[in-house]
């Protein structure tokens, strides 16, 4: 990480002919000691260099780098890859165990309650709504481990939230009237960029957030939430159907 900082910064400096020899120096005597502490950690404890993440071309487990300005090196490929080159997700997702927190609050209580944790985010979801159901002055939150809000139900409205943005679960009525004032340049019912509705059988998602209202009909609430909760560059190639699809 410093060795990516002090080549930053060699960028920077232009005209500076001193400086620029004094930092090449720092980045050689990095470099030194890196391939140093590597050849130890190597012989000495090679488990130490073991990573969970897989290799994008033949999906054996990447070690870390022997080279300074590389994150991940692939054994069997003889190749270094950079840090954004490995996909992480799905091993960050089976690796950390997750607890959700069902919460709820009583209305004019203003009192917090703990209700029940669990480790499957989607069971939490059922409890959560079970308890609602049950205890209709409530309003039900589930919130992770890192304390991020993911779910909010009241009796005005049924959300997630991913970091900035939230997804709205809403009546078939309010999706059609979304997506008819999308069309039209209006005003939309909701402030939203992501939202589905129950339509029968089926699940109805809309992704508005690329402005493209990107619509897709699921057979179950997970399929569409995933879809949800997927990035939109992901929607753009085959996914996505537009309007058409209602
Ligand atoms: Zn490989």
């Amino acid at each position: 990480m410093a060795y990516n900082y002090i080549q930053d910064l060699n960028d920077y400096i232009q005209n500076d002919k001193s400086a620029k020899n004094d930092i090449k120096i720092t980045l050689d005597t990095l470099k030194n000691i890196y391939e140093t502490l590597y050849e130890i950690t190597e012989n000495e404890d090679s488990k130490l260099l073991n990573t969970d993440f897989d290799c994008p071309h033949c999906n054996n487990k990447l070690l870390i780098s022997d080279l300074i300005d590389y994150s991940y090196l692939c054994k069997e490929c003889d190749e270094n890859f950079y840090d954004f080159e490995v996909d992480k997700s799905k091993n960050l997702d089976s690796k950390q165990t997750k607890k959700y927190t069902i919460i709820a609050m009583e209305n004019n209580v203003n009192e917090k309650k703990e209700i029940e944790t669990d480790e499957n985010f989607f069971k939490a979801l059922d409890k959560a709504r079970k308890y609602f159901k049950d205890n209709i002055n409530n309003e039900v939150y589930i919130s992770d481990n890192e304390n991020n809000l993911c779910y909010c139900k009241s009796s005005s409205e049924e959300c997630f939230y991913d970091g900035y943005s939230k997804i709205n679960l809403v009546s078939k009525d309010i999706l059609n009237e979304y997506i008819k004032c999308w069309d039209e340049g209006k005003k939309t019912p909701i402030v939203s960029n992501r939202l589905y509705c129950v339509d029968g059988d089926f699940f109805v998602a809309v992704d508005n957030i690329g402005g493209n209202c990107w619509t897709e009909e699921f057979n179950n609430e997970v399929d569409a939430l995933k879809w949800l909760f997927e990035e939109e560059i992901n929607k753009n190639d085959d996914k996505g159907d537009e309007i058409n699809a209602i």
